[in-house]
């Protein structure tokens, strides 16, 4: 088993929580990677010795768990440049953007869409993120979804059955059938490959009734219930995703104080996308609102080609902080722990033994830069289950 120290780290951001201080922030410290995992981390002058061991010298730069992106769309064909050049020109564009999506989707072969999942998962990793969940949602046919489900879990753990994405241009006049679809053939072909069920639970998507039964459905296969809410206006998706027990609803833009009361007594993480406001000229969500509620609060970039076609997490943090509210501290927290929490997991996003080695060094001596210098490529080196990349 390879052992690599790095040593010599200005700042180390843990994410193991002490008092003042959510980010369990050490300064001169080293963290020891054996295997895939974290074996030890503290100060440098308690680093363990051995003959074996490769040694890093940080050179005193900062040192964190690498970024948990919860939400990407990023099993897709074509893409939509002219849909946003005529958005920002102000020229009226028709709606459906989705659909021209699924259209190039279905008419791209397996190669194509493995290609492209390829080189999103080099463009996400190159950028620090060493987590990263996909949705299905552009198939919305038995055979599609189930081959974007598939050739998503060729690059993650993390897939997201989304059938229930949009209604497809030929079942809008018959949606009920398109649901029982959903619900039942299209879901079966898609679980086995697949950890969580998705809904877009907005109005001009499903319903609340509908959303409901797309999520109880999943659960009955064994997936765990994720929703897309409450991002165009106000509505009922934070409160299903609650109800349901939903690991994370996402987008939270338009919020009731009885939404943000239900998301602050609850386990439902609260996944904020401000790529998407940053893409469509739209108000941001207010982090800080939820953030002094007592909310969790996650940040994830929703690479997709209509509304945020980014994968770029330290993006999202220096928006969460120019543009909603959140301290830098706060918007790290979201983009690593924030996200691990949003998929449930506690092996990620965090530096501690046992933990999985995804680290992420900067090209600079604090966290706070991701924010301070916004559109500069400030990731220096990421370890992806101890492994160099
Ligand atoms: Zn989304």
């Amino acid at each position: 088993m390879t052992a690599t120290l790095i040593t010599n780290i200005g700042e180390l951001t843990t994410n193991v929580a002490r008092p003042g201080d959510a980010l369990g922030t050490l300064h001169e410290a080293a963290v020891l990677l054996e295997g895939d995992r974290i074996a030890w981390a503290g100060a440098a002058s308690d680093a363990p010795h051995a003959d074996a061991l490769g040694t890093v010298d940080a050179g005193g730069r900062a040192v964190m768990p690498g970024f948990v992106d919860s939400h990407t769309h990023v099993v897709f064909g074509g893409d939509r440049a002219d849909e946003f050049e005529a958005r920002m020109t102000g020229t009226p564009y028709a709606a459906g953007g989705i659909r021209r999506t699924v259209a190039a989707t279905r008419a791209a072969s397996d190669e194509e869409l493995r290609r492209r999942l390829k080189g999103f998962t080099r463009e996400l990793h190159a950028q620090g993120t060493t987590t990263f969940e996909v949705k299905t949602g552009y198939g919305l046919t038995v055979d599609d979804e189930a081959r974007l489900a598939r050739l998503a879990a060729e690059v993650t753990p993390e897939v997201t059955y989304l059938g229930a994405h949009v209604v497809p241009a030929e079942y809008s006049e018959r949606r009920d059938e398109y649901v029982d679809l959903v619900c039942d053939e299209m879901l079966r072909a898609c679980a086995p490959h697949a950890r969580w069920v998705d809904v877009f639970c907005e109005r001009g998507a499903f319903t609340p009734e509908e959303s409901r039964r797309v999520l109880a459905a999943g659960m009955a296969h064994g997936l765990l219930p994720r929703v897309h809410g409450n991002q165009l206006g106000p509505g009922e998706g934070v409160r299903l995703a609650v109800a349901m027990g939903a690991a994370s609803v996402d987008h939270c833009t338009y919020l009731s104080d009885d939404d943000v009361a239900a998301l602050a007594g609850s386990s439902t993480v609260a996944t904020l996308l401000p790529g998407v406001e940053f893409s469509t000229r739209q108000p941001y969500p207010d982090a800080r609102r939820l953030l002094d509620a007592g909310v969790t609060v996650a940040l994830a970039s929703d690479c997709n080609p209509g509304s945020s076609f980014t994968s770029s997490m330290p993006l999202m943090i220096a928006l969460a902080v120019r543009e909603m509210g959140m301290t830098p501290a706060e918007a790290v927290w979201a983009a690593t722990a924030g996200g691990a929490q949003a998929l449930r997991r506690t092996d990620v996003g965090v530096v501690r033994p046992g933990a999985r080695a995804d680290l992420v060094m900067l090209d600079a001596p604090t966290r706070v830069h991701l924010a301070y210098r916004p559109g500069v490529p400030l990731v220096h080196t990421v370890w992806l289950g101890g492994t160099p990349l």
